[in-house]
């Protein structure tokens, strides 16, 4: 059991050169469960309403406006830090929200049909910890390489900038 940790430890020693240790979550590497009380007490009001309870982030707020600003970094979970969007892949929908044609790593994203709303969409969830995250929207004819839209509440992702892009 003494392998892991070291591994680990010397993972983070190579990045916290250029990012500060605060600023970059650590990745899980099993599945996280949570008890509701637990998420209540990690996550803000808002950040519990949308992965834990489905929710969905106003259009157009301000986290929509942050999100158009910013630059190359990667977008992680807001719950459990997993790894799940990139700057590569974001694109301007001009929905609301943020979008992105494609994870930054497929297995990290979990796609499910969602009945709700007397529709059938098909939600979108962290793979690690089953947060919601949004929902995903294909052929809507957007100029991107996949013309599928993830369409993300920005309060479920953590932006951790690239300082060296
Ligand atoms: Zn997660």
């Amino acid at each position: 059991m003494l392998a892991a940790p070291l591994l680990l430890l010397a993972c983070s020693a190579k990045n916290s050169r250029q990012h500060p240790m605060e600023d970059v979550p650590t990745e899980p590497t099993t599945q996280v469960v949570k008890t509701a009380a637990e998420w209540r007490q990690q996550l803000t009001p808002e950040q519990y309403r949308i992965l834990r309870e489905g929710g969905t982030e106003r259009a157009h707020g301000k986290v929509y406006e942050d999100f158009k600003q910013q630059g190359p970094g990667t977008y992680h979970c807001a719950a459990c830090g997993t790894l799940l969007f990139s700057s590569a892949h974001k694109f301007d929908a001009d929905c609301g929200w943020p979008s992105f044609y494609d994870p930054a790593k497929a297995q990290n994203v979990k796609l499910s049909k969602d009945y709700s709303l007397g529709s059938v969409r098909t939600e979108v969830t962290c793979a690690v910890c089953g947060g919601h995250l949004g929902h995903v929207f294909d052929g809507e004819g957007f100029n991107t390489p996949t013309d599928r839209r993830y369409c993300i509440n920005g309060g479920a992702l953590k932006f951790v900038p690239r300082d060296n892009p």
